[in-house]
């Protein structure tokens, strides 16, 4: 039996060990620990909540380590503890990670004011992404006053992340304007800000024009809040130009929606859509628990594969199945 009493004392001492240890029990999959990850969870709810809690995304190579460095170093000067931690859901369909390589971010790394921990390993992307909430809380409960999700920009990881910080960076590459269709078109419903990296050295000009392009694809989309319109910025995260700009977007977007009231709005909403979410996945794991369902549920899958069965009659019958304790 893990001892929680020791992992609760040690997080609120800022122990960045004994963090690193809380965040494995919260990853573990194993039953007791499972457990033991929520009575500690339990113990320090009083002590979360209280970060400032930034999602980014990108396509690989648009800068996000870079850019991460460049802010996360920024901010411990000024006296914050900054936590970086990632969603990525690839390490479970390739089982290597684009994302969890510390090396990414180096100086950060060293930095005593700052912790970087990797995507939780195989997973599904709901599960990864509860894991990640909960390191999140560890975080804040051991001192992190501003914690960085990063997230890759592939598909639905983003609304994952989004759907657990308060303020949802878009990071996009010069020239890439032109081209707003599909995956862009749905990151852009969901940003609080785009910032187009690499407006340095000959990148400026098209970063500019870049900018002007999301600012007209964002004019025709309506605002998530009626106290925010995203602003389109450019930035270097590699000559650190700019970076203090973006970071006074967030500060002047949580002084704005906390007058509104719009960021503990969204923070109650997160946290009922994290119970219905994690309720989703438990009533899997109960089916994973049950071999017995496991093997109807092969059943049913051959038999919409075939269509002999209707996916919402198969669904039915898994489910009854499941409230009842015999098959
Ligand atoms: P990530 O995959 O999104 O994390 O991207 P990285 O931060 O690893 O950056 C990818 C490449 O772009 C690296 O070679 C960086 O040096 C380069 N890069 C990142 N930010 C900038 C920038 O602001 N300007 C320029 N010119 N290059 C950059």
């Amino acid at each position: 039996m893990t001892d929680i009493k020791l992992l609760e004392t040690g997080i609120l001492d800022g122990d960045r060990m004994v963090l690193a240890r809380a965040i494995t029990l919260v990853e573990s999959k194993r039953r007791d620990h499972r457990k033991s990850a929520r009575a500690l969870l339990d113990r320090l709810a009083g002590k979360t909540g209280d970060a400032i809690r930034v999602g980014i995304t990108g396509v690989p190579g648009v800068g996000k380590s870079t850019t991460i460095e460049a802010l996360g170093n920024r901010l411990t000067s000024a006296g914050h503890r900054v936590a970086v931690l990632t969603v990525d859901p690839s390490s479970s369909r390739t089982g290597g990670s684009i994302l969890g390589d510390k090396t990414r971010m180096h100086t950060l790394a060293a930095n005593p004011d700052a912790f970087i921990r990797p995507s939780p390993a195989a997973g599904t992307l709901g599960g990864v992404a509860a894991r990640t909430r909960e390191s999140m809380l560890l975080c804040e409960a051991a001192g992190f006053d501003v914690i960085l999700v990063e997230t890759v920009g592939i598909g639905q990881s983003e609304t994952s992340v989004a759907d657990m910080v308060d303020f949802f960076l878009v990071l996009m590459l010069p020239g890439a304007g032109d081209d707003l269709q599909g995956l862009k078109k749905g990151v852009l419903e969901i940003a609080d800000i785009i910032a187009v990296n690499k407006a340095d050295g000959e990148g400026r000009m098209a970063a500019e024009r870049a900018a002007a392009d999301y600012r007209s694809a964002l004019h025709i989309l309506s605002p998530r809040s009626p106290t925010w319109s995203p602003p389109v910025l450019t930035f270097s995260g590699l000559k650190d130009t700019g970076v203090d700009a973006l970071w006074d977007q967030v500060l002047l977007f949580q002084s704005r929606m906390t007058a509104s009231g719009e960021w503990q709005q969204r923070r109650e909403q997160q946290r009922v859509g994290w119970m219905w979410s994690m309720f989703d996945t438990r009533l899997r794991t109960a089916l994973q628990d049950r071999p017995e369902l496991q093997a109807l549920s092969h059943q049913l899958e051959v038999a919409v594969r075939s269509g002999q069965l209707q996916p919402g009659s198969a669904a039915d019958r898994l489910f009854e199945a499941l409230l009842s304790r015999e098959v």
